[in-house]
């Protein structure tokens, strides 16, 4: 039997736009994508950053770009950053995974791995040999937990794919809400003057039986609240919901991604932000190591891949701080959100520093946040900080 050099499991955004980097990397590279179902065929609303459409060249995939950003909280404070470019895009999910395989010119198969053990896939009626796996099959963990690695939390999120009949005068800017809609806020993206992709964050780990039953009803509520909120009521009243589904994300990430010849990119390690809900991001940043792993190991080196190892234990390093002043947000009261988004509107505040914290790194908006707001907000700052530097100190080592 032939040996792949690669064999990646899934066509979502991690395993669609690592075959396209792998092939620019090395063209002679032997790729195959498995698909169980339909390239990029889940309903998620894709709200990312320009460059990162700029890089993987899929411009054609694009709904709308943005260059304002409008964060409000339910009791009405608001903060706008507005740039000279667009620097926000909302992409076609199903439409850039093909476009990314497309171009990658990779082998496609569409059927369920059912196994990767011993370093072979087992699909239903074949075994394929790999030199080396990418799982990127996104959030059931079912080849984590065959390889008995520790697996994401994951978090539930109410989502209306899209509203129409909406009335929206600038289309350009996107709107992020914090407070007691949902268990913490919502967004909406619009698509254009009259359609908009919506949803709402209702944060719950896991579903009672009973839970289950009322789902409906608690989406009905919360699309009710988003669409009467009054900032958004003139934008929104009176709009249509074309159709609804209820989604899931991880929102920690995971300690490993090798194992032995297995990578682990996207949803499937817990890469997306836990505050923002955005994974593509991730997906970019660390598959492009990745890829550079996968391409220079496929020559013979395994030993080479426990540097995406590496490369991964640092991300999460630069980038937990920014992450636990997100966390520590989750657990402020509507009063207090409402405070640090007022004291943040009348502040100076670097707006790249604030894209940078949008991505989930770097970003020092949050420590300049805590130095102007009262005692006991402070406090509980300090708490929730201190809390979870622990956490994930112990967790992760960083
Ligand atoms: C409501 C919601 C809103 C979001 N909004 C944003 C946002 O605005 N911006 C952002 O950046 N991120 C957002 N995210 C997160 C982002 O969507 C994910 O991080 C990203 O899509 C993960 O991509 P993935 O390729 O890892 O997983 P997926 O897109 O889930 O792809 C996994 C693929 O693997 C296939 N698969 C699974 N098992 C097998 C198997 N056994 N054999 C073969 N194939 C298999 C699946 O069919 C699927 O196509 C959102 C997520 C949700 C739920």
């Amino acid at each position: 039997m032939e040996k792949n050099d690669i064999v990646i499991i899934g066509g979502g955004f991690a395993g669609a736009s690592l075959a396209h980097k792998l092939s620019r990397l090395d063209s002679s590279l032997e790729i195959t994508l498995i698909e169980r179902n339909k390239l990029g065929g889940k309903p998620v609303s894709a709200f990312t950053f320009t460059d990162i459409v700029d890089n993987l060249g899929i411009r054609n995939s694009v709904k709308q770009y943005y260059n304002q950003i409008e964060i409000t909280s339910t009791l009405g404070a608001k903060e706008i950053y507005a740039y000279d470019r667009d620097v926000f895009s909302l992409i076609d999910y199903k439409k850039a995974c093909e476009e990314l395989v497309g171009k990658s010119g990779c082998q496609v198969i569409f059927d369920e791995v059912k196994s990767i053990k011993a370093g072979k896939v087992s699909l239903g009626n074949e075994v394929i040999d790999a030199k080396i796996i990418v799982d990127a099959s996104g959030r059931g963990y079912k080849f984590r937990k065959e390889l008995k690695l520790d697996v994401p939390k994951i978090e539930n999120h109410l989502y209306f794919k899209k509203l129409t009949h909406c009335n929206i005068p600038n289309p350009k800017s996107l709107h992020l809400i914090f407070g007691d809609i949902g268990t913490g806020g919502g967004w909406f993206y619009p698509i254009n003057e009259n359609e908009c992709e919506a949803g709402v964050a209702e944060r719950i780990t896991k579903l009672a039986g009973n839970e289950k039953k009322d789902i409906s009803n608690r989406e009905k509520i919360n699309l009710e609240q988003l669409l009467n909120y009054p900032a958004y009521s003139e934008m929104l009243e009176g709009s249509k919901s074309e159709s609804e589904a209820m989604v899931y994300y991880p929102y920690e990430p995971v300690k490993h991604v090798v194992k032995g010849n297995v990578m682990f990119l996207g949803d499937t390690a817990g890469m997306v932000h836990p505050i923002f809900g955005m994974g593509i991001h991730y997906i970019d940043r660390i598959g492009t190591l990745c890829a550079e792993y996968c391409a220079k190991a496929s020559h013979g080196n395994i030993a080479l891949l426990r540097e995406y190892q590496n490369a991964w234990d640092s991300m999460l390093k630069s980038d937990m701080n920014t992450w636990i002043w997100g966390m520590t947000y989750f657990d402020l009261n509507i009063k207090q959100i409402n405070k640090i988004i007022e004291i943040r509107s009348n502040s100076d505040i670097d707006k790249m520093n604030m894209l940078s914290a949008l991505r989930g790194h770097t970003g020092k908006n949050y420590e300049g946040d805590v130095l102007e707001v009262p005692l006991g907000l402070f406090l509980s700052l300090i708490k929730n900080v201190l809390k979870y530097k622990l956490k994930y100190k112990l967790k992760y080592r960083c």
